[in-house]
Order: C-alpha cells, then structure tokens, then sequence
C-alpha cells in the first residue's frame, strides 16, 4: 500500500479527489486552514492564503471545508466521478 493507502481497493494517489482553491477569490480568511484535521491545506505566509499541499490526504468524497468559505473559492469534482470509479473498479474485480 502507497502512502496514502486505498480507496476501494484503489491507490488513493489515482482517485482526483481534492480540493482546489481559486486563488483570486481566496481573502485568507483561515476558515478551511483551521478546520481540516488531516492536513490536505498549508499556510501560505508570503501570500497569506490558504495552499492545497497533501490532496491525497483529502478524505474521498468529502467537501466539509467547501461550505466554511465565504467566498466560494473552494471546488471539488463531481460526487458522479467516485461512483464511476467504483463502478470500473467492481468491473476489473469481476474478470
Ligand atoms: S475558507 Fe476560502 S477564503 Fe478562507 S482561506 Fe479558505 S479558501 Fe481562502
Ligand atoms: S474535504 Fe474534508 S478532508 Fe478534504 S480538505 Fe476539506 S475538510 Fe479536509
């Protein structure tokens, strides 16, 4: 198992889940910083905003941090993609 270990039986590092931040609408407030336990953001000092630094570590199929920001700078893929991947997962498991 890889360092970010499995999901489905899936190597975690294949699965897109993660957010992402848009940096133009990014006001630094901390909010999704301070929330997420498992690491996924970093401070950034120099341009005082939030960074994605471990999206791996991002818990799959969770968006919590999502909804703490005012400024809807925080997006995630469509919940539609981990059904898929499941699906072919399930698929490649049957043969
Ligand atoms: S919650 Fe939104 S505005 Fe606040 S630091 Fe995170 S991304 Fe930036
Ligand atoms: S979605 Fe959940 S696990 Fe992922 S960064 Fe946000 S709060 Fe953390």
């Amino acid at each position: 198992m890889g360092k970010y270990g499995n999901w489905q039986g899936i190597p975690r590092e294949e699965i897109p889940w993660h957010p992402s931040v848009d940096l133009e609408k990014c006001i630094g407030c901390k909010e999704c910083f301070n929330f997420c336990s498992h690491k996924v953001y970093e401070w950034d000092e120099d341009n005082n905003k939030t960074k994605v630094a471990e999206p791996n570590y991002c818990v799959v199929g969770c968006s919590s941090c999502k909804g703490l920001c005012s400024q809807e700078a925080i997006s995630f893929p469509p919940l539609a993609i981990l059904k898929d991947i499941k699906k072919t997962q399930q698929e490649r498991m049957k043969k």
